[in-house]
C-alpha cells in the first residue's frame, strides 16, 4: 500500500499572486462541501497542513466507490511538483521555443538546483540557443512543474475531467498541469 496524490498546478502564478489566486479556489471547494475550511496537519504527507475532505468530496471524483480520501494541501510557495504516474520513464524537458527535447539531463538538473535555491534559472537551449527560464520548459507527460501554486489531493479517487476543468476555470489565461503520482 502506498499513498497516491494528484496535483493540479498553475504553471504561471507568480510567488506574489499565488495566495490571492488560491483563495477563491479554496472558497469554492469549501462552498461545494468538497473540503473543509480549516487546513490541519496530519491530512497530507508530512507536516504541510491540508483541508480534510468535506461531506460532498465525491463531487470531485470519477468513481467514489472505493474512496477514503485524505486532505488537500494547497501550496502557495516555490515548489517543484512532480509526477511518476508513468513509472519508469525519466522526464524529458523540451524547449518551449523550438520544441526540441533536451537529451543532456545535467543541463536541466543544474538549473533545477538553481531554481530550487533562488527561484530563478535560465537555460540556454542547445538546439536554438534561446535562453528560456526553467519554469517555461515543457515536460513529457507533465512530469515536472516549477511553480508557485498547486493543489495536492492525497489518496483521492481519480479526479474527474469536469472537476479539473472547473478548477482550471478559476485560473483564467494560465496554463495548468495535472500531476498524479504515487509514493
Ligand atoms: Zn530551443
Amino acid at each position: 500500500m502506498g499513498d497516491t496524490f494528484q496535483t493540479i498546478v498553475d504553471r504561471d502564478a507568480t510567488l506574489e499572486d499565488a495566495p490571492r489566486l488560491a483563495q477563491p479556489v479554496v472558497d469554492w471547494l469549501v462552498a461545494e462541501g468538497i473540503v473543509l475550511a480549516e487546513a490541519k496537519p496530519g491530512w497530507a504527507l508530512g507536516d504541510h497542513p491540508a483541508h480534510p475532505p468535506g461531506p460532498h468530496w465525491h463531487k470531485a471524483v470519477e468513481d467514489a466507490r472505493w474512496g477514503a480520501p485524505e486532505g488537500v494541501a494547497v501550496y502557495t510557495e516555490r515548489h517543484i511538483f512532480w509526477s511518476n504516474f508513468n513509472a519508469g520513464d525519466s522526464p524529458t524537458g523540451s524547449c518551449p521555443r523550438c520544441g526540441t527535447a533536451v537529451d543532456e539531463p545535467s543541463l536541466l538538473s543544474d538549473a533545477t538546483t538553481r531554481w530550487h535555491e533562488t527561484g530563478k534559472a535560465d537555460v540556454e537551449c542547445p538546439a536554438c540557443a534561446e535562453t528560456v527560464p526553467l519554469e517555461a520548459w515543457n515536460w513529457s507527460d507533465d512530469h515536472l512543474a516549477f511553480a508557485h501554486l498547486g493543489f495536492e489531493f492525497w489518496n483521492w479517487p481519480w479526479l474527474s475531467k469536469e472537476f479539473r476543468a472547473r478548477m482550471a476555470g478559476f485560473l483564467p489565461g494560465h496554463r495548468t498541469a495535472f500531476l498524479p503520482g504515487k509514493i
